[in-house]
């Protein structure tokens, strides 16, 4: 039991959940409800060319159909766009943050020529000013800055932001906070104590950690859970063709995803109700059997 608890799901609403999506949502529920916690659920509707009309109302609709019930309001990430201007204006204060006029193709262009890693910005923009006033993001400086963290899966790790990543984006072109800023800001103001989402997240989380620490947050802990695969080896995403989950069957995706978790369910439960299911996950829950290959 972890007193105070506080977890949460936080899907971007790009297309109902599947069985991937499940997962994350399944295992972070479990861990909330195992150790009496709290699990919000907040809505990261700030990408609107990725997002799906109607996904949200379908994601909410989808998990009370499941029995995953979440505490609270839903908060929505594109309501609450103040916040994330004033962690901004903190980043500015603080002197860490430049303007970027890169595109990607540029950045790709440049990192091939100076033959550096690929997805590491390599620093164009580092002594730019706002001086002349084109459309750009802004980067934040990682020169020297190393992160430690643990997970609770796949343990001790450390990243060397400015080697691994490079300043990476928190204000994008558009206007909008890049994913990085808004998510710890909101854990931040959602008090999560717990970070529980898919492995596929956990090179984000040295980026994350860094932020934490500049704007003064406390750092939750964090579970990275395994990710499902499709059949070609690609992580199962609505553009690997994952299918929406089925209505008639969340009794067996349910069971399925236990599965997945490696948490073993008990042949008795394939005819029980999904509630019963549920119980049953709370009480026997040990996510020291979640097996992961390796970190992404
Ligand atoms: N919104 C992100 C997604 O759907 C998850 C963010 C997170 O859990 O930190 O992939």
């Amino acid at each position: 039991m972890f007193p105070g608890y506080v977890g949460r799901f936080a899907p971007s609403p790009t297309g109902p959940l599947h069985f991937g999506s499940l997962i994350t949502a399944l295992g972070s529920w479990l861990d909330a409800r195992a150790n009496n916690g709290t699990w919000l659920l907040r809505i990261e509707d700030i990408d609107p060319p990725r997002e799906h009309p109607g996904a949200a109302d379908r994601i909410k609709s989808t998990l009370d159909a499941l029995g995953l019930h979440w505490d609270g309001e839903v908060i929505y990430q594109s309501q609450r766009l103040a916040y994330f201007d004033s962690a901004l204006e903190l980043l500015v204060e603080k002197e860490l943050l430049y303007p970027c006029v890169c595109s990607r193709k540029s950045i790709r262009k440049t990192v091939s020529e100076l033959g550096h890693a690929a997805g590491v910005y390599p620093g164009t923009c580092l002594n730019r000013t706002h001086e002349n006033d084109q459309p750009h993001s802004l980067r934040i400086k990682t020169s020297g800055v190393h992160i430690e963290f643990a997970d609770q899966i796949y343990g001790d790790l450390t990243e060397d932001l400015a080697s691994e990543c490079g300043d990476f984006v928190v204000k994008r072109r558009d206007g909008l906070p890049a994913y990085q800023l808004a998510v710890v800001v909101d854990d931040f103001q959602q008090t999560i104590t717990h970070v529980v989402r898919g492995a596929d997240l956990l090179d984000n989380t040295g980026r994350q950690a860094y932020l934490q620490s500049v704007l003064g947050y406390p750092r939750p802990a964090y579970m990275h859970l395994p990710v499902v695969l499709s059949s070609a080896g690609k992580k199962l995403s609505k553009q690997t063709g994952a299918l929406p989950l089925a209505d008639t069957s969340l009794t067996d995706s349910v069971l399925s995803a236990l599965r997945f978790l490696n948490q073993d369910p008990p042949g008795e439960l394939s005819n029980a109700l999904n509630t019963e299911i549920l119980e049953w996950a709370i009480a026997n829950w040990q996510p020291n059997l979640i097996k992961h290959a390796g970190a992404p």
